[in-house]
């Protein structure tokens, strides 16, 4: 197996450009989320020479603004999407098995009150089916809970009109480490993949057919053509963009809706488990606790705005602020209290007369007559199959114009970076053994299970480096993660650092405020940033710490 593991280095940017230039590839893929990197994966791990371009970071798009879950999506069993809940069911257990330590188990809790969106029987019989239609078994099965036990579970929830609940298993996530591992489980396949790289237009050759893409280097404003027997657009919220460019956008649209996560200090919503509790509008939102935070969401409104700017506004704010105060009577939360936020783009498919709450969220895959293969829809959660899909497109198309058979898809078995553990009880003991390690230096479980919950085995490589350093403090630690980071998983802006490869942006603002200056210093010393360039990093960074915590009033 040929690996391309090499150009994760960020220094190795200018042979990698220099490989993508110079490479006739069978397959492009355009968009560096889940979605485009599972398909470099899946078509790379068949053998195929495989490019990969995003014009921003890997998963700066929707696929690090989710709700984080790997889920089945209990709602949609509420609007009889069957064949859905059953394949994204099925495929948490897959993706948990290829990533323990990032994909991990996490207990609902689903109220049952008075007036609420499920009644009693309706809980219980609906949690039953999403198990059976998910193959949950064992102990994870759903259990219902009296009121007296729910409330032994979680005393925020003391109400009247409480009656009981459903407790049932889901998967967290951290979407962009999940969709950064998939990239480069890819580059060990073999895949090129490249961030900051954006595709201005398409090529084509002499019978019309789409066979390349030029592009801009947007580190340096330099141009790349890049060269490819087949594309495939897999831009998220920009797929239709990049359909228009092509002169292919007809037929079916995207439909952009917003939806917004509002992060609070864990004291001030202190829940056990995660609940997914009813809104008075109808809607049913998350809470889920998360080391010192708890995140709460989401919104669901139709959008107009910049797609390449999207930010929290106050009416966003505000709604989930009151769905909170709504639901737990002893807690009043204010907008003031909320210390980070994000908010992403879901690029549904429209349909005619459906609110943005009952669109389907299906994928689907539109081949334009010039032979550029989108996809649209979908969710984190299915990446793996909605990749299988993309590539049975692929895979028709070169058989019927090279007489070539692809071998069929193993991403199945294909455990991603940091994943080779046997089981979750493995993940606990390597959790312990680098707690045991970080103990001398005044660290412990919280720090080794905030490493192995984001990197797995690969801390071995952190803890290796941190332990040959002359000082051990926990900034050197981080310093650590960084070199880790600018080596192996290809950052180049404090951005890509803090919010994409550590989640601290949203999980541990506090920790920016207080490490930035150190941190911006390092990576101007690594990637040998001019004084210009380093300013211009502290500011943006500053701007992205100021709109993760601040809501401007909306239009609406
Ligand atoms: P994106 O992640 O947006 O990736 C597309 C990429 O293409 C972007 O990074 C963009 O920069 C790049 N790009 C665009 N144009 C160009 C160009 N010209 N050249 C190069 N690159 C380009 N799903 C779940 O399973 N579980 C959840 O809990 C969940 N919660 C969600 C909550 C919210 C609020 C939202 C919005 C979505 C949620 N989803 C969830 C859905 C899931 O997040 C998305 O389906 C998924 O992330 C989409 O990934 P993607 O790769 O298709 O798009």
């Amino acid at each position: 197996m040929k690996t391309n593991q090499t150009y994760c280095a960020s220094l190795n940017r200018d042979k990698l450009l220099h490989h993508l230039e110079t490479t006739h590839f069978d397959l492009l893929v355009i968009g560096g989320g889940i979605t485009g990197c599972g398909i470099a994966l899946d078509a790379a791990s068949r053998g195929l020479k495989v490019g990969l371009v995003e014009k921003n970071d890997f998963a700066s798009g929707t696929s690090s603004r989710s709700t984080k879950l790997i889920h089945g999506g209990l709602r949609y069993l509420k609007q009889f999407e069957i064949v859905l809940v059953r394949e994204v069911g099925r495929e948490r257990a897959i993706v948990h098995r290829l990533a323990p330590h990032l994909v991990v188990n996490e207990k609902m809790l689903l109220p049952i009150v008075e007036g609420g969106t499920f009644g009693k029987i309706l809980t219980s019989f609906g949690l039953m089916v999403y198990d059976v239609l998910a193959g949950v078994e064992g102990e994870d099965q759903r259990v219902m809970f009296s009121r007296e036990r729910t409330l032994q579970e979680e005393s925020l929830l003391e109400m009247d009109i409480l009656k009981g609940s459903g407790f049932y298993a889901e998967y967290r996530t951290d979407d962009a480490r999940l969709t950064i591992e998939v990239m480069k489980t890819a580059c060990e396949h073999g895949a090129v993949c490249a961030n900051y790289i954006e595709v201005d237009d398409f090529q084509y050759n002499a019978s019309g057919r789409v066979g390349g893409v030029n592009c801009t280097n947007k580190l340096d404003e330099g141009k790349i053509s890049i060269k490819a027997d087949y594309v495939v657009n897999a831009a998220g919220p920009w797929v239709d963009t990049l359909r228009k460019k092509d002169d292919s956008l007809n037929g079916k649209h995207l439909y952009l809706t917003k939806g917004v996560h509002l992060v609070v200090p864990h004291e001030k919503l202190p829940l056990k488990h995660a609940v997914y509790f009813d809104v008075p509008d109808g809607r049913m939102i998350f809470a889920i606790p998360r080391q010192q935070v708890t995140y709460i969401g989401t919104t669901d409104t139709e959008y107009k705005g910049d797609i390449n700017h999207v930010i929290t506004e106050h009416q966003d704010a505000q709604y989930l602020v009151d769905a909170v105060n709504n639901f737990f009577p002893s807690i009043s939360l204010a907008v003031p209290d909320v210390i980070s936020s994000w908010a992403g783009l879901r690029p549904l498919i429209h349909e005619e007369g459906k609110s943005a709450s009952e669109i389907s969220r299906k994928d689907e895959i539109f081949l334009s007559p010039n032979g550029l293969i989108s996809i649209a829809g979908g969710k984190l959660t299915g990446y793996r199959k909605m990749a299988e899909r993309i590539m049975e497109v692929v895979s028709k198309e070169i058989k019927k114009d090279k007489g070539i058979r692809l071998p069929e898809g193993r991403t199945k078995g294909i455990v991603l970076m940091g994943g080779a553990y046997e089981n979750d009880k493995a993940v606990k003991k390597h959790t312990e053994s680098i707690s045991k390690q970080l103990m001398p230096f005044g660290m412990g479980q919280a720090e080794a299970e905030y490493l192995v919950a984001n990197y797995g085995k690969q801390t071995d490589i952190i803890i290796k480096h941190f332990l040959e350093q002359a000082t051990t403090t926990y900034l050197d630690l981080l310093l650590a993660e960084l070199w880790f980071a600018l080596n192996y998983e290809m950052v180049h802006t404090a951005q890509d650092f803090f919010n994409r490869r550590t989640g601290r942006l949203y999980f541990d603002i506090g920790s920016i405020r207080k490490y930035k200056k150190t941190i911006l210093q390092e990576m101007a010393l690594a990637l040998h940033w001019s004084p210009e360039r380093h300013q211009q990093e502290a500011g943006a960074l500053e701007i992205a710490l100021h709109e993760a915590s601040h809501f401007p009033e909306g239009e609406s």
